[in-house]
């Protein structure tokens, strides 16, 4: 169900503008607005879910859907021979402020391994 008061609901719409760089019949991927690396892209199930564990008790085909996109973008933006993060902050505690399920997809800069900056 979309949730007319959800900034990603309202991408999907087309009632927002965004930098979309894959679609599928059930993902979007655009590109974040305050990016975080070179590439900095997200991909989100066009059903509204608050985070990747509501999406995956309840859809986990879906779920599935939204990994096979990030693959996709990732080979699209050259990263799947260097490697990329995928994040999914879930919860306000660790930094999730849209609460609409999404992946992060970071890459074109190197990494270390710290994961809790
Ligand atoms: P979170 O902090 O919930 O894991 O990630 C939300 C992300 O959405 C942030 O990285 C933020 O920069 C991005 N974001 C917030 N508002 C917009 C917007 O209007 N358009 C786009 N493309 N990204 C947004
Ligand atoms: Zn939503």
């Amino acid at each position: 169900m979309t949730q007319p008061d959800c900034l990603f609901c309202r991408i999907v719409a087309g009632e927002i503008p965004a930098t979309v760089v894959r679609e599928t019949e059930t993902t979007l991927a655009f590109r974040d607005i305050a990016p975080k690396a070179p590439v900095h892209v997200l991909v989100i199930p066009k059903e509204h879910y608050a985070d990747v564990v509501a999406l995956g008790a309840a859809d986990p085909a879906l779920a599935g859907q939204v990994l096979n996109t990030v693959a996709d973008v990732a080979a699209a933006e050259g990263l799947d021979g260097t490697g990329f993060r995928v994040i999914f902050n879930t919860g306000a505690s660790v930094g999730q402020t849209v609460f609409h399920a999404h992946a992060h997809v970071l890459g074109g800069v190197e990494m270390d391994g710290d994961l809790t900056g």
